[in-house]
């Protein structure tokens, strides 16, 4: 049943009464674009039904603007829709908050904050329906608007998509965001592109029904032969591999088959290179071993009629479906693939490979038909950042820290100068104590003065080993400077033909100085014509000191006198 059927048939259930209710506060409203504002969050609601969301979704789907854009409450959201659709507006709201703004290397931390923050996936779904919305509707913003939504949509919803296995709605945002993000190329791509898409899908139509008969002959039937035309957005970025060679695409349009099982597309392969001669070097087995994303398939490229390259992928149907909807760590592999042998790389690798795979047993789940839908439902629940915190500097950019992570620790995250000049902080525009929890979300601006030293009292709440490490660091600098910068002591090394009374008079000219004695050592016992004694005083200032070198070298039997500061 459609919406529309759902609204008319039955006006209790919970999708006609959503869908009044936004009607009427919507009512009057008009999107940048003109039309209804209605108009948005129905979109919003049927894209969520063509997912296959459950009902409290997709009435989260219709209300998701009201409490930021009318004067609804969540209060009356949740006396009307109850605590769950409540919960999915609410988180909706707060993710409308977030903003990216293309920090550097920032994205991976924003794309954990908006996991983190939404607490359910499903809040992500009503996320990623409003944003394909917005991104049909895009031109009627203002262009600098236009570049930073496009972005976002890029960097961070598109690629939240296709970890979610979503991989036709990630290429549909990447696609919607290109002529924004790539103008100029854009253009190129509309101008060049288009005869060649035709002229390829045309060539491998012609081509289908020799393909198709050879297989028959042999017993081999596919389910379905259908072409598969490159993404702009992802033609892009290859092309720039290929220094904007189209003669290297061979995959613009490629053929697909889809077979009923393993044997029959390695079949299909075997008789597909006794057709047409392979292309040496893109011949790909991914069955045998799969991409380290698990994708599965086989590719071959090959040289048909009129000497033109041909991509093929052939796979079975239960591979295409896990392909396409699966949990795609497809992304991670082509975006770090090249970096791989760096260490740090590995290790941040690791780190996303974790929440990656954690997204996998979730959908394992999702996609199990014996699954009980309570635990389904527990199985939304995004608990795999409980132990982490995401706040955002004044900029934009935001930091993963651990939770219970405090000002301090943000600091430090920031720059070990930040952390020690670090005197007070602010979490979205209020001042806090520097000792204060920090939540996911905050935006934490730390205040900083010149010269300042961190406090040893600091070590007591700080969450960071970063921090931590930093502050006794810098602590112990402090203590070595203070020994080396201010003595405390000085040391008199007075050489002396030795006489009786000789240290008493010593004494005694020390004393009339108003210097204090500490210790006092002799080494006359030891029968040396010059002993040396050591005076150990209290310090005096150097024009003190001089003086009272000049009074000592005075005394009858002072040979020599010296200092030194300790
Ligand atoms: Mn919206």
């Amino acid at each position: 049943m459609t919406i529309k059927e759902v609204v008319k048939q039955n006006p209790q259930h919970m999708l006609a009464r959503a869908y009044h209710f936004a009607e009427r506060a919507h009512s009057g409203q008009k999107r940048k674009s003109g039309e209804p504002y209605f108009n948005h969050v129905l979109q919003t609601a049927e894209t969520l039904r063509q997912w296959h969301m459950d009902d409290a979704v997709v009435a989260a789907g219709f209300l998701h603007d009201t409490v930021e854009d009318t004067k609804t409450s969540l209060e009356e959201i949740k006396k009307s829709f109850g605590d769950e659709v409540a919960f999915l507006i609410d988180s909706v709201t707060k993710l409308g908050h977030i903003k990216y703004r293309g920090a550097e290397n920032k994205a991976e931390n924003l794309r954990k904050m908006i996991l983190a923050l939404s607490q359910d996936l499903r809040v992500i779904f009503i996320k990623l329906a409003d944003r394909l919305h917005n991104m049909h509707t895009l031109s009627a913003l203002p262009p600098a608007k236009q570049k930073r939504v496009a972005l976002e949509t890029d960097e961070i919803y598109a690629a939240l998509a296709y970890r979610l296995g979503m991989q036709s709605v990630s290429g549909e945002l990447k696609d919607l965001a290109f002529p924004y993000l790539h103008p100029q190329e854009n253009k190129w791509l509309l101008e060049n592109i288009k005869d060649l898409y035709e002229a390829r899908e045309e060539y491998l139509r012609k081509i289908k029904p020799t393909l198709e008969e050879a297989l028959k002959k042999r017993g081999i039937r596919p389910l379905t032969i259908d072409f598969r035309a490159k993404r702009h957005s992802s033609l892009y970025q290859k092309l720039l591999l290929h220094n904007m060679n189209m003669d290297r695409i061979y995959d613009l349009v490629a053929m697909r088959l889809i077979m009923k099982n393993v044997s029959d597309c390695y079949g299909a392969l075997g008789l597909i290179h006794q057709l047409y001669p392979p292309l040496p070097g893109r011949i790909k087995d991914y069955i045998a071993s799969p991409k380290p994303n698990g994708y599965r398939s086989l590719h071959t490229t090959v040289i048909g009629p009129e000497e033109k390259p041909v991509e093929i992928q052939i796979r079975t149907k239960e591979m295409h479906e896990e392909n396409e909807s699966g949990i795609a760590a497809h992304w991670i592999y082509q975006e770090h693939g090249s970096k791989r042998k760096s260490h740090k790389n590995l290790a941040r690798l690791s780190e996303e490979l974790k929440w990656v795979e954690q997204l996998r047993s979730w959908q394992d789940k999702f996609q199990n038909p014996e699954s009980d839908p309570a635990e389904l439902l527990q199985a939304m629940k995004i608990d795999f950042f409980k132990n982490r915190i995401f706040a955002i500097t004044p900029r934009g950019d935001v930091l993963d820290l651990p939770a219970g992570a405090t000002p301090v620790d943000f600091a430090y995250h920031i720059h070990s100068e930040v952390g020690n000049e670090c005197v007070g902080a602010k979490v979205n525009d209020q001042f806090v104590p520097l000792d204060h929890t920090l939540q996911s979300g905050d935006v934490v601006q730390v205040l900083t003065q010149k010269n300042k030293r961190p406090s040893e009292d600091w070590l007591a709440f700080v969450k960071t080993s970063i921090a931590r490490d930093h502050i006794r660091a810098t602590l112990k600098s402090k203590e070595r400077s203070l020994t080396r910068r201010t003595p405390t002591k000085t040391e008199l090394r007075i050489v002396v033909e030795d006489r009786v009374g000789l240290i008493k008079d010593i004494s005694s000219v020390i004393a009339h100085s108003h210097v204090n004695i500490l210790s006092l050592v002799t080494n006359a016992s030891q029968g040396s014509k010059f002993p040396i004694d050591k005076v150990l005083c209290e310090i005096v200032d150097q024009r003190k000191i001089e003086k009272l070198l000049l009074k000592l070298k005075q005394i009858k039997g002072v040979k020599e006198v010296s200092y030194r500061l300790l």
